[in-house]
C-alpha cells in the first residue's frame, strides 16, 4: 500500500506548507486539495456559472485542462497558479464545495496522486472522507488571530495591500462554511492528531509530524 500523510484543517492553518516541507523531508508527492476546489471556483465564475448549481458546477470538472507541474498549476496552456491563491479565489473555492456532487466529481482525482513513494495531503477532509486508512493523520489549528496575521504578513511581502480585520472576518466566513455544510464538513478525523501551531515555527511543526510519522 502506499503510505498517506493526511492533514487537515481551517483556512490559513499552514497546512499548505507544512504539507510541504514534510513531502520534501519524505520525498512523498504532495496534493493540495484546496487547489482542486479553487481551478473548480475559478473555471465555474469564467464560465458563468451560478455557483450554487452544484450539478452545472460538477458538470465542468471532468472538462478541465488540469494540469501540475513544478508546484504550478496550469489550465490548458495557462498558469493559473497566481489566481488560485487570491482570496477572491478562496471564497467562490467555499462556494463551490459545499455541494455534494462538485466532492464527488472531484474524488477520483484526488485518490490518483496516491503513487509511491508516498503522499501528503493537505485539506479538509484528506483523514476523514478522501484517505481514511491514512497512516498518519494530523488535524492543523492555529488562532484566527494568528492566521490572519500571517496572511496578512504574507500578502504585504508580496507588495498587495490587505487590511487585517477584513481578512480575519474572510477567514472566519470561510472556516463557517466549512464547518456547517452537510458533506464532509471541517472536523477531525476520530484518529487524527491534533497539532496547534499558533505558538510554533514551521521547523517545530514539521519535526513533530516526522516524530509521529517515525513512531
Ligand atoms: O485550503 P484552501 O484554502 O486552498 O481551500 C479553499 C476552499 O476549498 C476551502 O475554504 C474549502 O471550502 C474548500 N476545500 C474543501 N475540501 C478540501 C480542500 C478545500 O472543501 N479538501
Amino acid at each position: 500500500d502506499v503510505p498517506v500523510i493526511t492533514i487537515d484543517g481551517p483556512t490559513a492553518s499552514g497546512k499548505g506548507t507544512l504539507a510541504d516541507e514534510v513531502g520534501k523531508a519524505l520525498g512523498f508527492g504532495v496534493l493540495d486539495s484546496g487547489a482542486l476546489y479553487r481551478v473548480t471556483g475559478l473555471a465555474a465564475r469564467r464560465a458563468g456559472l451560478n455557483l450554487d448549481d452544484g450539478a452545472a458546477v460538477a458538470a465542468i470538472v471532468p472538462t478541465l485542462d488540469l494540469s501540475f507541474r513544478e508546484g504550478h498549476v496550469y489550465l490548458g496552456t495557462e498558469d493559473v497558479s497566481a489566481r488560485l491563491r487570491a482570496e477572491a479565489t478562496g471564497l467562490l473555492a467555499s462556494q463551490v464545495a459545499v455541494h455534494p456532487a462538485v466532492r464527488q466529481a472531484l474524488h477520483q482525482l484526488q485518490l490518483n496522486f496516491r503513487q509511491l513513494p508516498g503522499l501528503v495531503a493537505d485539506g479538509r477532509d484528506m483523514g476523514t472522507s478522501i484517505f481514511p486508512d491514512a497512516d498518519l493523520k494530523i488535524f492543523l489549528t492555529a488562532s484566527a488571530a494568528t492566521r490572519a496575521e500571517r496572511r496578512y504578513k504574507q500578502l504585504i511581502s508580496k507588495g498587495v495591500s490587505a487590511n487585517i480585520e477584513s481578512l480575519r472576518e474572510d477567514l472566519e466566513a470561510r472556516d463557517e462554511r466549512d464547518k456547517n455544510r452537510s458533506t464532509s464538513p471541517l472536523a477531525p478525523a476520530q484518529d487524527a492528531q491534533l497539532l496547534d501551531n499558533s505558538a510554533l515555527t514551521i521547523e517545530a511543526s514539521v519535526a513533530q509530524v516526522l516524530d509521529w510519522w517515525q513512531t
